[in-house]
């Protein structure tokens, strides 16, 4: 086993334990990435080599640049609005929508027409944000919630943003689901617990009752209450979101919970608040919370996405303005990006849009 280090955090969430008993794992993911003193999103910059994990805005431009020719079409169809919202949930460094805005210097219309909105909980990312974006000639505003965004046509763009919201987990155990959760141990470790709380089989996909002992289930009703704010928007002002992470097309069970710290996997109940803890996202399911509200989704790999949107042609124009090693570069990036092998499969793609709007790449 690990050896827990003492974190701030973990004392306090230890203290919080002894006083009100053992909480869920979603509330652990939640205090671990959200609590306003040692939360990890508030006191870490995450992304980047000397991070804990790289995203895909980060491996090239060529990622945030197709988002960008995806907005662009998405709001042609949209009937070119002159006012409408671009929003960016969970913008890390502000890259992709560094990129994304370069690119749509090509429409200078859709950017008249832009109202840009950050939705970022950190003040550490937002001040990154802030200076990677300090030359664009445009008012952005931040806010921190999707709740906050302004009411009005709506295109919505998230990369890596889901899987850092809570999710619950349900243990089959004996002839129940039951939560999983987290406790203080006799040793003042925090452990692993059964909470009392359960799911009924009627809720879980199809074969729960032939799954065996010890497997577990995922939800994460804070995603879909994302979804389902989303798609009140797009409904009654129309719009369209396009949600890339890692996580299953099909609805399934396992346990993908994980902590990442330095570029590694890590214990997440080891060091709260130092690493990052994430876990997969279960798209069929946002795409029918989506479909239950009329908004239309569509799923596919990140790989099927960039090349649709022209990822081969934009490395091949972008290596002809280069020398030998950035084409170098270039292509390892596509292979990064496309490849099965890296992110290319695990990596998938949801599309949200309103009123039969056909999405491109998808
Ligand atoms: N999209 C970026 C960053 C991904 S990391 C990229 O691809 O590089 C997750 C981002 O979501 C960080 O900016 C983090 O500060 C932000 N975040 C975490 N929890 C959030 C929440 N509940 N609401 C809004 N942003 C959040």
């Amino acid at each position: 086993m690990t050896e827990h280090k003492m974190t701030k955090l973990a004392e306090k969430l230890k203290r919080g334990i002894s006083v009100s008993g053992p909480i869920s794992l979603a509330e652990y993911m939640h205090i671990c990435m959200a609590d306003p003193q040692y939360g990890y999103y508030k006191n870490q910059i995450a992304i980047g080599a000397k991070g804990d994990f790289i995203t895909a805005p980060e491996v090239s431009q060529m990622f945030g640049e197709l988002i960008g020719i995806w907005c662009i079409d998405i709001w042609q169809k949209l009937g070119a609005p002159n006012q409408f919202c671009l929003a960016e949930l969970g913008p890390g460094k502000g890259t992709l929508m560094s990129d994304l805005l370069r690119a749509a210097n090509i429409v200078p219309e859709f950017l008249s027409a832009a109202n840009i909105v950050m939705v970022e909980t950190s003040d550490l990312m937002r001040q990154a944000q802030k200076e990677r974006l300090q030359d664009i000639d445009k008012n952005i505003t931040w806010v921190s919630e999707v709740n906050d965004l302004p009411q009005m046509p709506t295109i919505v763009v998230a990369n890596e943003f889901l899987d850092v919201l809570p999710v619950h987990q349900y243990v089959k155990s004996g002839d129940k689901w039951s939560e999983r959760g987290v406790s203080v141990d006799d040793k003042d470790q925090l452990h692993d617990v059964l909470l009392a709380g359960t799911i009924e089989e009627a809720l879980l996909p199809k074969g729960a009752a032939d799954e065996p002992q010890g497997s577990v289930y995922e939800t994460s009703p804070a995603r879909e209450a994302i979804i389902e704010m989303l798609s009140a928007t797009f409904l009654e002002h129309q719009g369209a979101a396009l949600f890339i992470d890692y996580g299953h097309a099909i609805s399934s069970f396992g346990d993908t919970f994980q902590a990442l710290r330095s570029h590694g996997i890590a214990d997440p109940l080891a060091e709260p608040g130092l690493a990052d803890l994430t876990s997969h996202v279960d798209f069929e399911r946002l795409a029918k919370c989506a479909s239950r509200l009329n908004i239309e989704p569509r799923i596919s790999t990140q790989a099927e996405f960039l090349l649709a949107m022209g990822l081969i042609e934009r490395a091949g124009s972008l290596g002809q303005m280069g020398d030998a090693q950035s084409q170098t570069q270039i292509s390892n990036a596509v292979e990064r990006l496309a490849s099965d092998s890296q992110m290319g499969s695990l990596f998938k793609v949801l599309s949200l849009t309103s009123n039969g709007i056909l999405p491109s790449g998808l």
